[in-house]
């Protein structure tokens, strides 16, 4: 039996925060390893949309009655509560965006199309999720652009050497993930920002897979634009985050527009645009979504992110000494330094196949290319089975994971 008691999460007391975690799959307790994918929701949470909907709600920003006000000023007063949490300088660098698709989206279309021109570099990586690949991929065509890779070694560890003999004069922007989805790895994104600089290039950080689960300091790092996505972090789907330093979003043009994210419309002299942020969330934002996300974020800090990044880090060991001894797994991913993600082939059975008897099981595992087909193809695979850990996982839990594996995979071959 596996003993976490030297670490201080009360996890049965978080366990108590999500309702969900009650219901059962199959006639099975549901066991959700499923949380890179999406994490699952607190009750705080989800009665932020309750009071929401009952109590206030109303259109942000033009209103002048008192709901309008209640409504913008817990809108507003997300910005804040994101702001701190990942310790940018002024509530006005915090864009709220659909998810970091959007926000990388946004940086491309806006930034992008403002500051690269033909034969300028976008330094990617080998281990981006399709959304941190493919915007680039949109704009080289257009504008004449090229991408560049980072390799990965065999651990799925980022070839900084490869990285530094990569960058040069042409690079404008370098645009990593900080933590993979695929498989975990911990990328060193304030040292990559630091050569990035050097350079004179800026950097694009793909939040999603680490602002769940670790710490993240935008000005320690020195991050030009951070992304992340509030599904992931026990918020609501259809919201997320653009952080951009201030002087960078402000030089950018709008790329939607619409109502909120002007000054003055006219059709005799040119339509002025609102200042940062508004410029850049044409149209009604997801209000209740985003105070929702807000109420996440302070869960987060109530159980503590400490707490939480040690928590799974004990998850993730558990369970990779639990299936090593499973004949013919092979983990792919063991990158030093990583995140609560276990990602794994099984020899003589098929990823998707272990997904779906696994299932059977009670236990939500994903299976697939994760949104990282170069990168599985560059380990010679099409899918693998991803279990991945948040802080309301139990030892016992990746018990019946492994026992369960093992099981399935007995039956696939
Ligand atoms: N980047 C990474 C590393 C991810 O894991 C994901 C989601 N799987 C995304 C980007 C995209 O996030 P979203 O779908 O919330 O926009």
């Amino acid at each position: 039996m596996a003993d976490f008691s030297d670490l201080l999460l009360d996890v049965a007391r978080v366990r108590r925060d999500f309702p969900i975690l009650d219901r059962e799959v199959h006639g099975k307790p549901l066991v959700y390893l499923d949380n890179a994918a999406t994490s699952q929701t607190p009750r705080q949470v989800i009665e932020v949309f309750d009071a929401y909907y009952r109590g206030y709600n109303a259109n942000i920003h033009r209103g002048l009655h008192t709901l309008a006000d209640e409504a913008t000023a817990a809108f507003e007063g997300t910005r804040e509560t994101v702001r701190a949490f990942i310790n940018a300088g002024e509530a006005r660098e915090i864009v709220f965006t659909r998810g970091t698709t959007e926000a990388i989206n946004l940086v491309a279309n806006s930034w992008g199309r403002a500051n690269l021109g033909p034969g300028d570099e976008v330094l990617i990586s080998r281990l981006e999720h399709h959304s941190n690949i493919v915007p680039w991929q949109l704009l080289a065509s257009e504008l004449g652009i090229v991408i560049k890779v980072i390799p990965v070694d065999e651990r799925g560890v980022l070839d900084q050497a490869a990285y530094r003999d990569l960058i040069g004069e042409r690079t404008k922007l370098v645009a990593v993930n900080h933590v993979s989805n695929a498989f975990g790895t911990i990328n060193p994104v304030a040292e990559m920002a630091r050569v990035a600089h050097e350079h004179g290039a800026r950097i694009l950080i793909d939040g999603a897979q680490a602002a769940p689960h670790q710490r993240v300091d935008v000005r320690d790092i020195d991050a030009d634009f951070y992304a992340f996505s509030g599904h992931k972090v026990y918020g609501p789907t259809g919201v997320g985050v653009l952080y951009g330093k201030a002087e960078l979003l402000e030089a950018m043009p709008p790329w939607q527009g619409g109502g909120e994210m002007i000054k003055t419309v006219s059709f005799e002299t040119p339509t002025t645009f609102a200042a940062i942020p508004h410029k850049f969330e044409a149209g009604t934002p997801a209000i209740a979504e985003v105070i929702a996300l807000g109420r996440a974020l302070q869960w987060v800090g109530e159980i503590g992110m400490e707490l939480i990044s040690a928590w799974e880090a004990r998850l993730l060991q558990h369970a990779s000494e639990g299936v090593e001894t499973i004949d013919g797994l092979r983990i792919l991913g063991t990158a030093p330094d990583k995140a609560g993600v276990l990602s794994f082939v099984v020899d003589g059975a098929h990823s998707q196949d272990i997904g779906l008897l696994i299932d059977q099981l009670g236990v939500a595992i994903r299976t697939g290319h994760h949104c990282a087909q170069p990168l599985l193809s560059s380990f010679g695979v099409d899918a693998t089975c991803r279990a991945s850990f948040a802080a309301y996982n139990t030892p016992e839990e990746v018990d019946i994971f492994v026992e369960g594996l093992e099981r399935v995979v007995g039956m696939l071959r």
